[in-house]
């Protein structure tokens, strides 16, 4: 089954307290992609400058990851500057530079509609967001992401992709500035209230996360010994592994999104072990599986 996923491709410079690396190859459909690769086929819709590498494409597409929605335009790349004072809090952003983005007409292929019932908009300019939701087949489950500098700046183009789609998933940060509530009952109440979508993914850090329908809540715990280096990515990774789960099962149901946030908790913890997407290029099937059964009995009760 495959995935399509509109995103930000970037050339990230970060800094933790393990490190500085600049123009590292990061962006939301990348970190998203490489995660959900694992377990489905994911077809990228994006757009690169022309000082991007052509080898980084050949580097996706050996990963069983479509480019023919990667376009190459005049121009230069995405960029970004993060710097996290510790690796437990949201950075602090140093530099947008939307560049090759600023005129960016998002186009789906006509071949990435095949074997597809998931989009995935990843965390970029709502109005590309809203842009494809005009372009894609009401059927589809559709999945969102964005972040605070989108929350900030676009806030009515999100409202309107928010009443567009089937789940969106942000951090308790983003979902403050949101809701402007000061507590997880009054902002869920809010986002259930004011938004037709059906699921709302809370990411925690390294508290976990949190599945929200209108009436119930569920916790899904992350891996606690992950070494963490850097943190880019991990929500992108998160969601890769959640939607390539969904893909892959039958069928969209409550029980399906828990397992696949356990999947996806597991591929974000080997994410954060090195800068940028290195571990994920690196990671086996086999070491994916171990942390996901040990966070599949974590996730147990009794
Ligand atoms: P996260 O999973 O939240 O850590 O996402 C990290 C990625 O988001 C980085 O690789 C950045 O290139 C990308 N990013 C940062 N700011 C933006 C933005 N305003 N729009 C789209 N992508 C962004």
């Amino acid at each position: 089954m495959s995935i399509i996923v509109v995103g930000s491709t970037a050339f990230d410079d970060i800094e933790t307290p393990k490190g500085k690396k600049t123009r590292v190859v990061g962006g939301s459909c990348i970190y998203f992609s490489l995660a959900a690769s694992f377990l489905a086929k994911p077809k990228i819709v994006s757009v690169v400058g022309n000082d991007f590498s052509k080898q980084f494409f050949s580097k996706l597409n050996k990963k069983n990851i479509e480019t023919s929605g990667l376009i190459v335009k005049n121009g230069k790349t995405f960029s970004w500057g993060g710097k996290y004072k510790s690796v437990s809090e949201d950075p602090e952003t140093k530099f947008t530079n939307l560049n090759v983005f600023e005129n960016f007409e998002p186009f789906i292929p006509k071949s990435y509609y095949l074997a597809n019932k998931i989009i995935f908009l990843a965390n970029i300019d709502p109005d590309l967001q809203n842009k494809v939701l005009d372009t894609v087949d009401s059927k589809k489950f559709i999945g969102m992401d964005t972040m605070n500098f989108w929350i900030l700046s676009k806030r009515k183009s999100l409202d309107k992709a928010f009443n567009r789609i089937d789940l969106l998933t942000i951090n308790e940060l983003e979902l403050g500035l949101i809701t402007k509530k000061n507590s997880l009952d009054k902002s869920l109440k809010y986002i259930f209230d004011k938004y037709s979508l059906k699921y709302l993914i809370v990411k925690k850090g390294s508290a976990g996360s949190l599945l929200a329908t209108k009436n119930e809540l569920f916790w899904i715990p992350c891996y606690p010994f992950a070494d963490m280096v850097d943190p880019t990515g991990a929500g992108d990774s998160f969601a890769g592994g959640l939607f390539s789960y969904l893909a892959k099962s039958n069928s969209i149901t409550k029980k399906n999104i828990i397992k696949g946030m356990i999947y996806g908790s597991s591929i974000a913890s080997f994410t954060i072990e090195s800068f940028g997407t290195d571990k994920l290029f690196k990671l086996s099937k086999k070491e994916l599986g171990i942390r996901f059964r040990y966070l599949t009995k974590m996730a147990k009760i009794i």
